[in-house]
């Protein structure tokens, strides 16, 4: 090797290293500092991460204080939560909960990991560059259509137990909405900062089609039935959690009347966040409610029979 060849290798060797210690060693920054790919939201000043181009780095960003801890370990510790009640629910001996109830309960819990899940990993490595930034953000979106359509299925199922046709139809619907709402997630577009009330308007809509087989169920069980209050009420406390959530989201608020007070704590998007572990937590005890009551009666006087 010449001496020409080590000088650049050796010149290569410390510019690598200096690029390291840049990434261990950032700074959070000013709103005005970031490139134009990371400024979501202008009513948080200070607290940003710049972008750090390497997952190592991102990922060791968790463990600082910026404007994005809050919302990855909202949902890290979500995603654990519901992680750790699948596998309790796996674990149940049959005697205690038939398979098919494992099942719909789980196909829930899955949805609920794998958006709180998508949205731990996409807080995590936004900064990392605009196309993982972009490409993350997507899969952000998806996850929440997935968590959507999981969370129907239980619901679906328990609230129309005695009618599998009307359950599978209403399924194969929801199936089919959460597939459109995902296409228009992967829209390019779909994640710029002008188009946050979009997308709290795609979600919400999508969950309120729910009123469909909700007002459904409530004319075959009859309104004020004591189950329909059961299964509609805590229903109804869900959407509630989920549309203030969504609106929150939609407008910014606190931070819009604070600015620059709320960049670490008490913004918009980790509040969104909570409400949305409220809302999975409370429709889970919905659901339980509904399983017990249905099971409680025991077999279906009419069933038809299913594949
Ligand atoms: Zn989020």
């Amino acid at each position: 090797m010449d001496i020409g060849t080590m000088a650049q290798a050796e010149f290569q060797h410390v510019a690598a290293q200096a690029r390291d210690l840049g990434r261990k060693m950032w700074n959070v920054c000013h709103f005005h500092n970031l490139p134009q790919w990371l400024q979501d939201n202008d009513f948080l000043h200070t607290g940003h991460r710049p972008p750090l181009n390497s997952f190592q780095a991102c990922f060791q960003s968790i463990f600082r204080i910026h404007t994005e801890t809050g919302n990855i370990w909202t949902h890290l510790l979500g995603c654990i939560a519901f992680f750790v009640m699948t596998l309790y629910f796996a674990s149940r001996p049959e005697e205690e909960l038939s398979f098919q109830d494992k099942l719909v309960f789980i196909i829930y819990f899955i949805g609920a990991i794998t958006c709180m899940g998508f949205s731990f990993v996409f807080h995590t490595v936004h900064c990392h560059s605009e196309t993982v930034g972009k490409l993350f953000s997507k899969l952000d979106y998806c996850g929440i259509a997935i968590l959507i359509m999981g969370s129907f299925v239980p619901w679906l199922y328990y609230g129309f137990y005695c009618e599998p046709y009307s359950w599978m139809l209403y399924l194969v619907l929801i199936v089919a909405l959460g597939m459109v709402a995902m296409v228009v997630a992967l829209w390019d577009k779909f994640s710029d900062p002008g188009l946050r009330p979009l997308r709290a308007g795609v979600f919400t809509t999508f969950g309120l089609i729910g009123v469909i087989p909700a007002l459904h169920y409530g004319a075959v069980e009859g309104f004020f039935s004591n189950f329909t209050l059961i299964s509609l009420g805590w229903l109804l406390l869900m959407a509630f959690l989920y549309i203030s959530g969504a609106l929150l989201y939609a407008l910014r608020v606190p931070e819009r009347f604070f600015p620059g007070k709320c960049d670490l704590l008490f913004q918009s998007h980790q509040i969104f966040h909570v409400l949305v572990i409220l809302a999975a937590f409370v429709h889970y005890h919905g659901i339980t409610k509904m399983a017990e009551y249905r099971l409680s009666k025991g077999e279906c006087e009419v069933r038809p029979a299913v594949v």
